[in-house]
């Protein structure tokens, strides 16, 4: 382990991983986000999560970081996080068969305990980069772009491309959701060749909606706050925290061996699906959208692989996408949140025809209206009679045991034990296995 150049780093992760992970302390982090970005340009699929100071955060994080991840970036300076949380989360990050590269600000160590330990965690990490403390955009800056590493395919065939996907690589795919005619590129947007609208593209994104739909997005947006779905280190957010992560590993098991050509993540809220199993992209195609164009400008900036994933503004009931275009669709949390959950199923089935599907909706009858926006109320039941009549099912799983109001529980009965997200995670897996009194059903099948 030693202090190495940042062209070295690269050019020996270039080899292998193409996907890795950035994790800052819980503040300004402006030094985080430039490596994310650079990262990102050298063809990486990089995410940047926000991380806390203590051994549970790091613990946390370690666990947080997807399975996928080939390396991790650690922003560090001594008093970011304690020392020996570092080593832990560095221990854990090696454990799952992460790279580790510690970013240090030169800050000087308070005790001989802390040099100890932290030379430790340099012995286990597999390079360490020096920032300049005073300023840290003065690192990157001087890392480009002469010194880097010329920018090559990676490994495992992962397609480099960091700019945002291009709205003309799918306008074949692409149907107006109001008449189901043709789209073409025309000025700020696509026009529909058979009724004459203009869909209009924000920013890139394509906002694909029937008439009259309009307000209802601006009505969703500023009811949403967009931000982190995971919100690494608050420990209000843990037990949530626990439930998404299980979901994804759940998810992601589902998947394993199952290589989708088309996929598409339908409601991808702030966060989606490509970002929260990468299993499930699309080899070919990849597509993500919302009805909220705030979500999807999130959902895009956090992506990982920006480059591969197309974002855009649609209705679950209304799809602008061609019959049978993909072979994978995943609507999570959504269904309860559609007002004709019934049409939003028969578009997926109509978009993914023939194709694998996973869906899942909160069993409301169980825990009780869950959110204000929840339009519909599922139970066991009711969830699975809808699905049938779309949906060859193969499985059917709960991703968390209902035992008392869920949120409040847990953090009364396990704040500060560190028994408690073991426990959870029991709860969790025994949940998958009874979905009738499980929090979240989650059904896989085959589109009709
Ligand atoms: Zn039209």
């Amino acid at each position: 382990m030693h202090v190495r150049a940042p062209s070295q780093v690269l050019a020996d992760l270039r080899e292998r991983t193409p996907y890795v992970a950035v994790f800052a302390p819980r503040r300004a982090h402006p030094f985080a986000i430039a490596l994310e970005r650079l990262l990102k340009e050298y063809g990486f699929a990089a995410y940047l999560l926000e991380m806390g100071a203590s051994p549970v955060d790091v613990w946390r994080a370690a666990r947080a970081t997807q399975p996928e991840t080939g390396a991790v970036f650690v922003e560090y300076a001594p008093g970011d996080y304690q020392v020996l949380a570092l080593l832990l989360g560095v221990l854990r990050w090696r454990a799952r068969g992460a790279a580790v590269v510690i970013c240090r600000r030169g800050e000087r160590f308070r005790s001989p305990r802390q040099r100890i330990a932290y030379a430790l965690t340099r012995l286990l990490a597999r390079a360490e980069l020096r920032v300049d403390a005073d300023d840290p955009m003065r690192t990157i800056a001087a890392w480009r772009p002469s010194l880097m590493p010329p920018r090559a395919p990676l490994a495992r065939g992962w397609v480099v491309r960091s700019d945002p996907a291009r709205v003309d690589g799918i306008v074949g795919i692409l149907r107006c959701p109001s008449c189901g005619g043709p789209l073409r590129p025309s000025g700020e947007g696509l026009a529909c060749e058979r009724c004459a609208r203009t869909h209009p593209i924000v920013d890139g994104i394509p906002v694909l909606l029937r008439e009259g739909a309009r307000a209802q997005v601006e009505e969703h947006e500023h009811g949403y706050e967009a931000g982190d779905a995971y919100e690494l280190g608050k420990e209000e957010n843990r037990a949530w925290l626990e439930i998404g992560l299980a979901k994804r590993d759940l998810v992601g098991r589902l998947l394993r061996g199952h290589t989708a050509r088309a996929s598409l993540d339908v409601g991808c809220g702030d966060w989606g699906f490509h970002h929260d199993v990468v299993r499930g992209l699309g080899s070919e195609l990849a597509v993500a959208g919302d009805i909220s164009l705030k979500l999807v400008r999130h959902a895009r900036m956090a992506a990982a692989a920006p480059g591969r994933v197309h974002h855009l503004v649609f209705s679950a009931e209304a799809l602008p996408f061609r019959d049978g275009v993909f072979d994978l669709a995943y609507c999570s949390e959504v269904l309860e949140h559609v007002g004709d959950p019934e049409r939003a199923l028969a578009e997926i089935a109509r978009v993914g025809r023939g194709g694998r599907v996973i869906l899942t909706a909160p069993n409301e009858e169980v825990t009780g209206k869950l959110e204000e926006g929840h339009v519909q109320t599922f139970g066991y039941d009711s969830f699975l009679a809808l699905v049938r009549r779309h949906v060859d099912v193969r499985d059917v799983r709960g991703v968390y045991l209902y035992e008392e109001e869920p949120r409040r529980a847990y953090e009364a009965r396990w704040r500060g034990l560190p028994v408690g997200p073991l426990r959870l995670r029991l709860a969790l897996l025994r949940g998958e296995r009874e979905p009738r009194r499980s929090l979240s059903i989650l059904v896989d099948g085959i589109l009709r």
